[in-house]
């Protein structure tokens, strides 16, 4: 049997909130084709379950660092220790989010920063710590993985909004800055995708409008032309296709996966 081409053998990814939902799928992807992987988010058992299954499946190195996305001091030892450990990072995923929603005069000071720090700050920090590696390796990938959130409104989750759409600005701006240098810099934009997040929203509708799982799924579907959550294999791969070399001229894009809610 021919052995799967593995064009990212040695390429070093590192993948916040790698230990589940949609970080997990992207590990995976990466993982099928040859890279080794730094996977970060708080609980390090699950992040170790994740890891344990990649180097089983895969035969790559997998180290795990737990660590809080929004606190610079965790991120920068974190990056330090795995790039000791794995060399410098290659490729960066920022993935780790959190998706609180409450009306907006409900949203005080402290919601805002809790989300602003692990959905926007989180992804500057990491970018921080590995910029200096990849650019003196003339070559690197970054994927923040935004949310058709990023590029329209919706209610009941400004905060997220706003984080999200700073970072599909943060993005843009970042692409342009390193053109010259061998890194790309793009975001991935999922709508309602199969994964803790999703479960907690049908929760949240369920118990606050009385309505069955199916009705609030259907809700949450409403606007999605396909009519289905988006898999977070599908996010996998096309994080896999951004850190290809068919992907070299793409920078500063905004890709959305959502079954053609959006077409910006
Ligand atoms: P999820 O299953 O809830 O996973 C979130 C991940 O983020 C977990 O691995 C979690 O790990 C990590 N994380 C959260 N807070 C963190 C923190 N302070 N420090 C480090 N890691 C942290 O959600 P998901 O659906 O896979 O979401 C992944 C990304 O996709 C998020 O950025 C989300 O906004 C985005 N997205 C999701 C959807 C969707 O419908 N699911 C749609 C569009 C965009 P720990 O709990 O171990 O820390």
């Amino acid at each position: 049997m021919t052995k799967p081409a593995q064009p990212l053998k040695n390429r070093h990814a590192a993948v916040t909130g790698g230990g589940r939902g949609i970080g997990a799928a992207i590990a995976e992807s990466l993982a099928s084709q040859g890279a080794n992987l730094t996977l970060l988010g708080r609980k390090a058992e699950a992040l170790e379950t994740v890891a344990a299954h990649l180097r089983a499946t895969y035969d790559v190195q997998v180290c795990i660092k737990a660590a809080d996305i929004g606190d610079e001091p965790q991120v920068k030892t974190a990056f330090a220790q795995c790039m000791d450990q794995q060399g410098p990072v290659d490729i960066l995923v920022n993935n780790a989010g959190i998706a609180l929603s409450a009306p907006f005069m409900k949203s005080d000071a402290a919601f805002w920063k809790k989300i602003l720090d692990v959905d926007l700050m989180g992804a500057v920090f990491a970018a921080q710590a590995v910029l200096p590696g990849m650019q003196k390796a003339n070559w690197g990938r970054i994927v923040n993985i935004a949310s058709t959130a990023g590029l329209t409104g919706m209610a009941y989750i400004a905060a997220y909004c706003a984080a999200k759409h700073a970072m599909v600005g943060f993005t843009r701006s970042l692409a342009i800055e390193l053109a010259k240098t061998g890194v790309t810099v793009n975001a991935v934009c999922p709508g309602y995708t199969d994964t803790d997040i999703v479960t907690q929203s049908l929760d949240t509708i369920t118990a606050k409008t009385g309505r069955s799982r199916d009705e609030a799924l259907a809700q949450l579907l409403a606007h999605n032309p396909q009519g289905r959550l988006v898999q977070p294999s599908e996010v996998g791969g096309t994080v896999a296709w951004l850190c290809s070399d068919a992907a070299n001229s793409v920078t500063g894009q905004s890709i959305v996966l959502a079954g053609g809610e959006l077409m910006p």
